[in-house]
């Protein structure tokens, strides 16, 4: 089964070994995916052994795979006013950034945290002196890519502000290291109406941290209401985002390389629901051509 070689792609079981991904990727026909590196409920830190990062780099090889990028551990909180969670959030997210150097991944997508103490200016600086630390400790090319949040309770990036506050607070050169994950559903659900007024979205985007810095979209419809802070995903149309949005970010010149990853629902069967969002996309982006 061939891959199609264009930026869609979803996230991808690693059940059984980090180096299956790839086949699940291709399996799907997608040369983009996004994995776990690791339990993402769990602390513990594995390292990733030499002879399965020589695989998966095989594996992404032999698919011919264009993006690969890792999803960091939802225990995450770089944000934490609790000086030894933080600490230990700091630790385990360096882990990732060195997992994903080992494993030759383009990037590493995180979740900015939760300031819990209801101070959202302390929490900015805490994680951007996080992600620092880590970007020190593992040079290299992997890039780290701030997921824009729903903006649930104390949770700092669900405005477009807070990204740009958080890599202001990143010294260069580390923060050429930097970029954004733009989820559609968290946009949608934090009050960015890709609906209603797609054009603005994109200027307020200009306006704080660049959209030229958005290197990873995360394709999923919504559940739940507009600026409703309710992070649950859909497939792509069935949601309260419904198609338009998608099709125009599909056929947008400045977004057509870009690469989209689905985390929309799997079901029973994973590989029939992922192709049918994809081919869904596909279709979209020729409608228009
Ligand atoms: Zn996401
Ligand atoms: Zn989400």
């Amino acid at each position: 089964m061939s891959c199609e070689h264009d930026e869609l792609g979803a996230h991808v079981s690693v059940a059984g070994g980090i180096d299956r991904g790839p086949a699940r990727a291709e399996e799907i026909g997608a040369a983009v995916f996004q994995i776990f590196t690791k339990q993402p409920n769990r602390w513990a830190e594995p390292t990733v052994a030499d002879a399965t990062a020589d695989r998966f780099r095989a594996e992404c090889a032999r698919i011919g795979a264009t993006f690969t990028v890792s999803h960091d551990s939802y225990l995450i909180n770089l944000a934490s006013p609790d000086p030894m969670l933080w600490r230990r959030s700091a630790e385990c997210f360096r882990g990732e950034v060195l997992r994903a150097g080992l494993l030759g991944l383009d990037a590493v997508v995180t979740h900015p945290g939760n300031a819990t103490d209801g101070d959202r200016v302390g929490g900015i600086e805490r994680n951007a002196e996080a992600i620092t630390e880590a970007l020190v400790a593992v040079p290299g090319r992997t890039r780290i890519l701030l997921e824009l949040t729903a903006g649930a309770g104390t949770s700092i990036g669900g405005t477009f502000e807070d990204l740009a506050s958080i890599m202001d607070g990143i010294p260069e050169p580390h923060r050429s290291r930097l970029g954004v994950c733009f989820d559609t559903c968290h946009a949608w659900v934090a009050g960015y109406d890709l609906a209603g007024d797609f054009e603005g979205v994109w200027i307020r985007a200009d306006d704080t941290f660049g959209s030229h810095r958005v290197e990873l979209f995360h394709l999923n419809d919504a559940r739940t209401p507009f600026g409703s802070r309710l992070d649950r995903h859909a497939n792509i149309g069935e949601g309260t985002i419904g198609i338009g949005p998608f099709r125009r970010l599909m056929n947008q010149g400045r977004f057509t390389s870009v690469p989209k990853i689905l985390e929309t629902p799997k079901g029973e069967d994973a590989v029939t629901a992922d192709r049918m969002n994809l081919r869904l996309l596909r279709r979209l982006r020729t409608e228009e051509r």
